[in-house]
């Protein structure tokens, strides 16, 4: 079970999987492995939910360091946050409130209190909160690392700045984050509205959407367009959820424009106020955020993303198209699908506020030509400073950084 890929899709088997207890231990695991540099790789597992089953390296035959007895965190008088890079989401979401009611913007639960905050930070981390707040990896004031020659440093921005600044989008073995956190809101509104419709209608919901979040959707909004499957031929159904960190009444002005903008009535809708950690409950799908409590899933998917940049939204012909094809195909088929429209940008949102020369990331997301999609022009210089801190890294999976 241990070996176990998140998405089953997957199937490696490593050459051993050891449980480091502190951070010189995993120092001590990376040294071990350099003798055999070039020949065994190493890798770290966090929360173990990669989509491509990064953890076990991409291939069988790899050192996997698991960190899930890395389990500190430790809540500082001015309410910055070290914590351990073994911990999960829903644990850290429930440490965090029992230690002041502070909370970081970690927090889209959809089905994934059970992801590690290794590679949640590490690959960005994106969550309902993230257009008011700013994504987790620009939260992060310093890491803890182990780099190729089993050296453990620090890197806040003043020390060690070229390894600081690529660590933000290509780590490796970080044992432990200092982050900032924000007050969790008193008043949450999480909330849902559901369509049955045609693939004209579903079109033009779409496309109001789009406008909306262009023009109207503040950042305290965290906002998802929704479409899943269900049988039947020519009906597409559709929900506009998620969460709004405010009051009742302001959250009422906001959506209003939305949904006043679609042509015909929700076929359901439920707005209803909730405390934050009852509200990540909510969202949480699973019902509960702390992870010991129950043995973590695994799945077998295929995932695609695509980003659709503020000022190029989707034409009304590929929104036509796209919904036509799921409302003809999507509904005959015997896979269960979705298609999640997430906000990332917008009026006020932080995500697009941070400069992205600060971070090794060029671009948020993607899934081809990942060197220039991800880091473009960065990708030179991180290769080099992965040159000076980790020659001949043992630290090897399909989208590692190469000296
Ligand atoms: C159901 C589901 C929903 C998701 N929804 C969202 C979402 O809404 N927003 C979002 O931002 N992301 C989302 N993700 C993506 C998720 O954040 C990433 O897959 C993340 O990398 C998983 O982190 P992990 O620690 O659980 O995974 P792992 O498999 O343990 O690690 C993922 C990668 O990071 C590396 N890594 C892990 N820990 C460390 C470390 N300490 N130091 C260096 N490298 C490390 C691993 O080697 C691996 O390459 C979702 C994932 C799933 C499965």
């Amino acid at each position: 079970m241990d070996s176990l890929a998140f998405n089953r899709h997957f199937e490696y088997t490593p050459a051993a999987i050891v449980f480091p207890r502190s951070t010189q231990d995993v120092a001590i695991v990376v040294k071990c492995a350099s003798p055999v540099n070039g020949t065994i790789p190493v890798s770290a597992r966090s929360g173990g939910h990669s989509y491509g089953a990064f953890n076990p390296g991409g291939q069988d035959g790899t050192l996997v360091i698991d960190l899930s007895n890395l389990k500190n965190i430790t809540v500082n008088q001015d309410y910055t946050l070290n914590i351990q890079t073994g911990n999960r989401l829903g644990d850290v979401a429930l440490a965090l409130f029992a230690n002041g009611n502070v909370q970081w913007p970690m927090l889209k639960l959809d089905l994934l209190a059970y992801v590690g905050i290794g590679g949640h930070a590490g690959c960005g981390g994106f969550g309902l909160a993230s257009r008011a707040w700013g994504l987790v990896l620009d939260q992060i004031e310093s890491t803890r690392v182990v780099i190729a020659n089993s050296t453990v440093l620090r890197a806040p921005e003043s020390i060690n700045s070229d390894l600081f600044w690529a660590l933000h989008g290509a780590s490796r073995i970080a044992t432990e984050y200092k982050v900032r956190t924000r007050s969790a809101p008193p008043s949450n509104i999480v909330f849902s509205y559901t369509y049955s419709v045609d693939p004209s209608v579903a079109s033009e919901i779409l496309a109001s959407f789009q406008s909306f979040y262009q023009y109207s959707a503040p950042p305290e909004l965290g906002l998802q367009l929704s479409v899943f499957f269900f049988r039947q031929l020519g009906i597409i159904t559709l929900s506009f959820i998620e969460i709004y960190m405010g009051s009742l009444t302001a959250f009422n002005t906001i959506i209003a424009p939305l949904i006043s903008s679609v042509a015909v009535s929700p076929r359901t809708s439920n707005v209803t106020q909730f405390e934050w950690i009852p509200s990540l409950v909510r969202k949480g799908g699973i019902g509960m955020l702390d992870t010991s409590l129950r043995l973590d899933a695994i799945d077998t998917f295929f995932a695609k993303s695509l980003m659709v940049p503020h000022d190029a939204v989707l034409a009304p012909s590929a929104i036509r198209a796209l919904f036509d094809y799921l409302g003809a195909e999507g509904v005959t088929t015997d896979t269960k699908w979705f298609v999640l429209a997430d906000l990332f940008d917008g009026e006020g949102s932080m995500i697009g506020d941070i400069p992205l020369s600060s971070t090794a990331y060029a671009q948020p997301l993607s899934d081809i030509q990942w060197q220039t999609q991800y880091y473009g022009d960065h990708y030179p210089i991180l290769q080099s400073i992965h040159s000076k801190y980790n020659p001949s890294s043992p630290f090897r999976y399909p989208q590692a950084v190469a000296t």
